[in-house]
């Protein structure tokens, strides 16, 4: 990854009257990166987003796209990047293929169609009506229409946000096709499974900032890998002696947090039947990405503080 990356930003602020929605962000996302922004509502993402597709002036701070700064508009930069919009105002009589060849049309290097239809996974859909698909191939169409012009750097705003388990696999490989010719894509997303699968790096944003960063893997090992929990009866806390870091939650339900279980395992079903206590819903548990963000997203004001 020599040279300049794809998208850098610092010290990003931008207020809307007296709610700062971005407060010094700072970003640098190289070429073909997958990168994921997660944080809560309002945390400041579309904001930030909007910014680099050139849809809002920041306030202040440093921002580069593709080497331009999206503030100025140049059509250079539109040509290379690729935004999926929430709704896009396909006409719904087009069959699909006519809908991204007209796409294609406003294009000086349009991306193949054949390449596009297979990409997004629409291509038992080609010959179809718009209006005749479902919301997920509607989705999908969406980001082949973002496509068209053979962007190097794809915006994709929640991309599969009310899809169907299935349609959400169909999207993710869709995105690892992306990835997987060469291209950036910056999403966003609430789902911690799909950045999880999907992202070569995470950054959670809180408050109009970034609060953690690095690839899933990374952001997973601030925590213990795995997490024992189980029940105990009253009066029995005493076969936890020694455990220092065992805690009940208030309801006799007690969490332990280890790197690896076999030991701790071992030593605690010594301990219960000794005691003759049943470790009721005793339960070994990885740590997942979603652990790792309401970790840190728990403090967060989030929307109730706009
Ligand atoms: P979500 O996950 O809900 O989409 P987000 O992280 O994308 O949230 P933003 O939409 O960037 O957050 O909003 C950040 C803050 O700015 C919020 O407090 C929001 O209410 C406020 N905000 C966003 N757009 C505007 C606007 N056009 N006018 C006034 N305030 C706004």
């Amino acid at each position: 990854m020599s040279g300049e990356a794809a998208i850098t930003v610092r010290g990003l602020r931008k207020a809307y009257g007296a709610i700062e929605a971005v407060r010094g962000l700072d970003l640098e996302i190289a070429h073909g990166e997958v990168y994921a922004l997660l944080g809560p509502n309002g945390a400041g993402k579309t904001t930030s987003v909007e910014i680099l597709e050139g849809h809002r002036d920041p306030d202040a701070g440093e921002v580069s796209v593709l080497g331009h700064d999206p503030a100025r508009h140049e059509a250079a930069l539109r040509e290379r990047i690729g935004i999926v919009l929430q709704t896009t105002g396909v006409e719904p009589y087009l069959k699909v293929a006519e809908a991204i060849e007209q796409y294609r049309g406003y294009y000086a290097q349009p991306r193949p169609l054949d390449e596009i239809i297979e990409t997004v996974g629409l291509t038992g859909q080609r010959d179809q009506r718009v209006r005749r698909l479902s919301g997920g191939q509607q989705r999908r169409l969406d980001v082949a229409i973002a496509l068209a012009g053979d962007p190097e750097l794809l915006f994709l705003d929640e991309p599969t946000t009310g899809f169907d388990p299935a349609a959400r696999r169909q999207a993710w490989d869709m995105v690892r096709n992306l990835r997987s010719s060469g291209a950036t894509v910056l999403l966003t997303t609430h789902y911690m499974d799909e950045a999880e699968h999907l992202a070569d790096r995470v950054g959670v944003i809180v408050d109009g900032a970034i609060v953690a960063e690095g690839s899933p893997a990374e952001l997973m090992a601030r925590r213990a890998a795995v997490t024992v929990s189980f029940r105990l009866p009253p009066g029995h806390a005493a076969i936890l002696d020694g455990f220092e870091d065992a805690r009940d939650d208030g309801s006799g339900r007690y969490e332990l947090h280890v790197e690896s279980p076999t030991e701790l395992l071992h030593e605690l079903s010594g301990r219960a039947l000794a005691a003759g206590v049943e470790l009721a819903e005793l339960r070994v548990e990885r740590a997942t990405l979603e652990d790792v963000y309401l970790d840190l997203t728990s403090g967060a004001a989030g929307e109730q503080a706009a």
